[in-house]
């Protein structure tokens, strides 16, 4: 469990919040796909093309949740359709509390150590509406609202499915009082992520922050970062709340000159509520052998627990530096 000190109190789902306890029936499912954590369940989806009678089939899976009244917002919200990969209903790394998780299809980037390839295909994956998302999580409700938890979407990289993601969130808040939260590479343009009302539906945003030297992070991800640091300003500035996320790689981001220039920008910035060092690890390796491609990081080992406090202790010497220098 990552976020124990992080939970929220039911306070903050007035009114929705069932005090039964979960009955076995409705308990998370588990599996043994998932590649960077035991404890989360997760149901892949094997590729299918896109069907078009999903729009048909929406509202009678649920014909009682969009009454005639309902607005018609709400309505195209529930038939707006996502390319999703896998979905965890027991998530416990992605966000406070336990969330139910959509990894989406489609990411830009080509992170040497990325654990989830096959992800990056935008045209991989099945087609869900939302309104078959939240059929997909409603059996699990009193563990998101007791836990304090809610729902994240990871991806790939959600942003590049917007429109989707903005109205999966904004319907999930409406219909059932869910905190919600993006994972994000944040290789995006600010005014694509806020098109749509996608940061608006999003109560926090989990930002990975790969290298702060340009070209060893165009090296490492086959991207630039010039994009990322200024939606991570972005973020700052409007106010966003945010969890930074960095992946430890020994050799590649774990030098005290980028250690310390990270935390330098997380301390200039401002909206960050907890900052999370995930060690590189190598459980996925297995799907890029699978997908046919060479592994990239072979010679690299996971970090030790040593290594892992020392960069955490440059990290905070940086983060400190940079806020007594921040303007108040
Ligand atoms: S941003 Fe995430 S999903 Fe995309 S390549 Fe990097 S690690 Fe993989």
């Amino acid at each position: 469990m990552r976020h124990p000190d992080t939970r929220q109190t039911n306070a903050s789902h007035p009114g929705t919040p069932p005090s039964d306890t979960p009955t076995p029936d409705t308990a998370p499912r588990t599996d043994t796909t998932r590649t960077d954590t035991a404890t989360h369940s997760r149901i892949m989806h094997p590729d299918t093309q896109p069907s078009d009678d999903l729009q048909d089939t929406t509202n009678a899976m649920h014909p009682g949740t969009l009454p005639c009244d309902t607005p018609r917002r709400y309505r195209s919200d529930a038939s707006v359709r996502g390319r999703i990969h896998s979905i965890e209903t027991f998530g416990t790394m992605d966000g406070p509390g336990i969330r139910f998780v959509l990894f989406l299809q489609g990411c830009a980037l080509r992170c040497r150590y990325c654990h989830n390839p096959d992800t990056w295909s935008a045209s991989a994956g099945r087609i869900m509406t939302v309104e078959q998302v939240l059929a997909e999580l409603e059996p699990y409700l009193d563990y998101y609202w007791h836990s304090g938890g809610g729902l994240t979407v990871s991806g790939g990289e959600p942003v590049q499915q917007a429109p989707f993601v903005a109205a999966l969130l904004r319907e999930a808040k409406r219909r059932f009082h869910l905190h919600t939260a993006i994972d994000t590479s944040g290789f995006c343009e600010p005014v694509h992520a806020e098109a749509g009302g996608l940061l608006d539906a999003a109560d926090l945003v989990l930002l990975d922050l790969k290298l702060m030297d340009a070209a060893r992070h165009v090296d490492l991800t086959s991207q630039p970062n010039d994009r990322i640091l200024r939606f991570a300003r972005h973020l700052s500035d409007t106010g966003r709340k945010m969890w930074i996320r960095h992946v430890l790689v020994p050799g590649i981001t774990d030098s005290r000159e980028d250690l310390l220039a990270l935390g330098r920008f997380i301390g200039s910035l401002r909206g960050v509520e907890k900052f999370e060092l995930l060690p590189y690890h190598r459980m996925g390796v297995y799907k890029w052998q699978q997908l046919g491609l060479p592994y990239p990081l072979a010679d690299v080992p996971e970090p030790t627990q040593r290594e892992i406090e020392r960069a955490k202790e440059i990290i905070e010497e940086g983060r400190k530096e940079a806020e007594m220098a921040r303007p108040a």
